[in-house]
């Protein structure tokens, strides 16, 4: 999608800091962290939300996913702990509207909550 923030950042388009990328997904700095480590994983097929991903195809999710297992396995995250989270929709606090998922780390994080 060509007005998309997030298919900008896997075009490589605009600058990000990637830290995993395979044929499907990327890893990347969150630009405004909220732990130690945050980063977000997307697929390079655009969709809006992870619900619109599994009706789209739930293998994407699937390929996100094992993004995530292979960097948190061979960079010691899996060991010192890690949240993940996706907002849907605005009143969740979604602000970018291509499925990714927040990984955060690095600290005792909070209860979440309201
Ligand atoms: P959400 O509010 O769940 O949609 O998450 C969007 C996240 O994208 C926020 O945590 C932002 O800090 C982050 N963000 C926005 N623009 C960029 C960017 N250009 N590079 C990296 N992260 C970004
Ligand atoms: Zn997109």
């Amino acid at each position: 999608m060509t007005d998309c923030l997030f298919c900008k950042v896997y075009k490589k388009e605009i600058d990000a800091e990637i830290v995993y990328e395979d044929g499907n997904v990327i890893g990347f700095k969150d630009i405004n962290p909220q732990a130690k480590t945050h980063l977000l994983f997307i697929h390079k097929t655009h969709s809006e939300n992870i619900n619109q991903m599994v009706r789209i195809s739930s293998s994407q999710l699937n390929q996100v996913f094992s993004g995530i297992e292979k960097y948190t396995n061979e960079n010691g995250i899996e060991d010192n702990g890690f949240r993940l989270v996706t907002n849907v929709g605005a009143s969740a606090g979604q602000s970018v509207f291509h499925t990714h998922i927040h990984l955060l780390s690095g600290e005792r994080l909070g209860r979440f909550g309201s």
